[in-house]
């Protein structure tokens, strides 16, 4: 049995990727697959409105929201959002948790003249930990906030949604769909797909209809415009049609598996499992406040980091694989998205517990 604890692209439900096999030559009994046909053939045109009705039902998404497909992953909506809404003169608010929040600011400092951080990681009196909310420094006319409520690299979570007066804007590549979540309280949400939905390449944008209005006013390169999108139904050039797709039957498997709420029953069942084995050892480590420890990316070090390569080696002959640290952090990171099984939590657990009476 093979494990993939790869951050992203990531691992897929088997059962997905079985169904795009046996349906990859022969799609709904056409004689060929989805990827040769037209994106506006009524066929292709019905399963993708299924696929945002299957979204919306998941996530209970309000009909004042517009659900789009787009392009360009997460990044492209560093991009996106501030030249969307944001005027080049305005002012915005982003936390920084993490190396994902930093690429986001970078990238909305070349398009706003005031990028605010209003608060950044500190250390805690147990680890690594977002300052609350009333310690932030907010700006008085911000446009929006920015937060990343999973950090893939570093580990770090916010687990409550920010009680600012401004919209709330979240980057949830790595934690959309894991929980439930009270959409009303986001003015946009995004996600790059390939950690939680599908493959690489295509974003989710989740965003309240009355911040579509400010497009109207800014000049956004077409096929990044939330108005235009939103009006051509995410079909104004071709989009991804296999992502789409994937992503589809990606959440078609979600409901049949019982949703959201029985998703984050088995996520947190995961995460508590692996992060115990870490606590009660010396051998391995994680540096993160308990109330900022993300469930779905769990990075450890061991003690001693010259066991590191062995540790990877063993894990993968094994079947545990991509288990190494983001270059930037070191160490190892197990990412266990809504396709990882309990059993491959109880896999890697076991493991390090037999790595660690072998080697301690
Ligand atoms: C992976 C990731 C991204 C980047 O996604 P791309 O599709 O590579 O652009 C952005 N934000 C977060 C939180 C991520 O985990």
């Amino acid at each position: 049995m093979i494990y993939n604890f790869s951050a992203g692209p990531a691992m897929l439900p088997a059962p997905v990727l079985k169904k795009a096999q046996t349906e990859l030559l022969d799609w709904q009994g056409l004689g060929i697959s989805v990827m040769e046909i037209s994106h506006r053939d009524p066929i292709y045109v019905q399963m993708t409105e299924q696929a945002e009705q299957d979204l919306r039902d998941l996530m209970k998404i309000p009909d004042n929201y517009s659900v789009l497909f787009m392009h360009g992953g997460g990044r492209g909506q560093f991009s996106a959002v501030p030249l969307n809404i944001a005027g080049p003169q305005d002012t915005v608010d982003y936390l920084n948790s993490g190396i994902w929040s930093q690429f986001a600011i970078r990238e909305a400092k070349k398009y706003v003249a005031h990028v605010n951080e209003v608060a950044h990681v500190t250390e805690g009196p147990s680890g690594k930990m977002i300052p609350s909310v009333d310690s932030w420094s907010l700006s008085e006319n911000a446009t929006y906030l920015h937060y990343c409520p999973n950090e893939t690299v570093d580990g770090i979570a916010l687990h409550t949604v920010p009680e600012v007066d401004v919209p709330v804007v979240a980057d949830m590549s790595s934690v959309i769909l894991a929980e439930p979540i009270d959409v009303s309280k986001f003015g946009i949400i995004y996600a790059g797909a390939q950690k939680n939905i599908g493959p690489s390449g295509l974003s989710v944008v989740i965003v309240r209809n009355d911040l579509l209005e400010r497009t109207a006013q800014n000049s956004v390169c077409t096929v990044m415009n939330y108005q235009v999108q939103a009006a051509e139904k995410s079909m104004y050039n071709t989009p991804n049609t296999f992502a789409w797709y994937l992503a589809a039957e990606v959440f078609k498997w979600l409901k049949a598996e019982g949703g959201v709420e029985a998703m984050a029953e088995v996520n947190r069942r995961k995460a508590k499992l692996l992060y115990e084995c870490v606590d009660n050892s010396s051998f391995y480590r994680n540096t993160i406040a308990q109330e900022n420890r993300s469930m779905m990316n769990i990075p450890f070090q061991l003690a001693n980091p010259d066991l590191d390569a062995e540790f990877l080696r063993r894990a993968k002959s094994e079947g545990l694989l991509s288990l190494k640290g983001h270059r930037f952090v070191g160490g190892m990171r197990a990412s266990m998205y809504n396709a990882m099984p309990f059993e491959g939590a109880q896999a890697l657990v076991d493991f390090m517990t037999r790595f660690e009476n072998e080697y301690a």
